[in-house]
């Protein structure tokens, strides 16, 4: 998602900041706010979703968690893990052993 320096969502069509809100809902189960919204300058019609702050910190705790499995797939894969490789790649994930309990 495109967005003007002013924080406007860009029109994904012609690039436009001049957009208005056309519609909005809340979504009580997962409290995302969805909004359509209509270019000014070439009518074209899209949605936006806004994420709650802490649903947006979980969503990117657990896609670190997906890339540090995927690099010791991709290790593996290669045939080159051993023990220090394995464990310099967990050390970037900050997520590290939350799976265990
Ligand atoms: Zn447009």
């Amino acid at each position: 998602m495109r967005t003007s320096q002013n924080g406007l969502h860009c029109c994904p069509a012609c690039g436009s900041p001049r957009a208005r809100v056309i519609d909005s809902r809340y979504e009580d189960d997962t409290g995302w706010k969805k909004r359509r919204r209509l270019c000014i300058a070439c009518q074209y019609k899209w949605n936006t979703i806004e994420v709650p702050q802490h649903l947006m910190a979980e969503m990117r705790a657990t896609l670190a968690h997906l890339q540090t499995i995927e690099r010791l797939a991709a290790a593996a894969r290669l045939g080159i893990m051993d023990s220090r490789l394995v464990a310099a790649i967990l050390a970037t994930d900050d997520q590290g052993g939350s799976c265990t309990g």
